[in-house]
């Protein structure tokens, strides 16, 4: 890559940092944004940096917001009685997109994986366990993914929570085994969610 200049070397080496951008893919999208008129690289960059300095968790569910409490928390019309606990913000965006749920979330950022070394302490389960120490719940949904480290904290959280008596539930098969939530479409999402059994 000695042909390009520094710069160019520069922003391809960081642009196939991200996740899915391999060597080639970096190197389209360094030229696309070197073709790009000056103010709308201003704006990308811009965003860029807004988003990384504005977001923040929602103190109460964890997701990713630019407030304290995200809209949905805030929202006086979701069952703060019901909460759905979600590997990432993703997937919590795709159950949003069905428009029929109408408890609220917790966010895990992330899900245990003995292979990787990501512990329970790794992911926001502390977090869960408090709020439900704190307020009146009665059912966790555990809709984290069907793949093995999904299964694997489903199971985890299951044990952790029966003990308090709150009905704890898993969302049903028909979400494909190792397959990314936010991939499914709205119409399997519900299924699983209305076809969850408990725990
Ligand atoms: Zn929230």
């Amino acid at each position: 890559m000695e042909y390009y200049s520094s710069h160019i070397n520069k922003l391809i080496e960081q642009l196939s940092r991200l996740p899915g951008i391999g060597a080639k893919s970096a190197q389209r999208l360094a030229f696309h944004i070197l073709n790009m008129p000056k103010d709308q690289v201003e704006q990308l960059s811009a965003s860029i940096v807004n988003a990384k300095a504005n977001v923040q968790y929602c103190k109460n569910c964890y997701t990713l917001t630019d407030q304290e409490i995200c809209p949905i928390c805030n929202n006086p019309r979701r069952n703060r009685k019901v909460i759905m606990v979600v590997e990432n913000t993703r997937d919590l965006a795709a159950y949003e997109k069905t428009g029929k749920y109408d408890g609220v979330y917790h966010v895990l950022h992330g899900a245990i994986s003995p292979m990787l070394g990501i512990g329970p302490d790794d992911i926001k389960l502390k977090e869960l366990m408090q709020r439900l120490s704190q307020d009146d719940i009665e059912e966790v949904i555990i809709a984290t993914n069907s793949s093995l480290e999904g299964e694997t904290t489903a199971m985890y959280i299951s044990k952790l929570v029966k003990p308090s008596g709150i009905r704890v539930s898993r969302i049903a098969s028909g979400v494909p085994v190792g397959g990314d939530l936010e991939y499914i479409d709205e119409v399997t999402l519900l299924r699983a969610l209305e076809g969850r059994v408990e725990l």
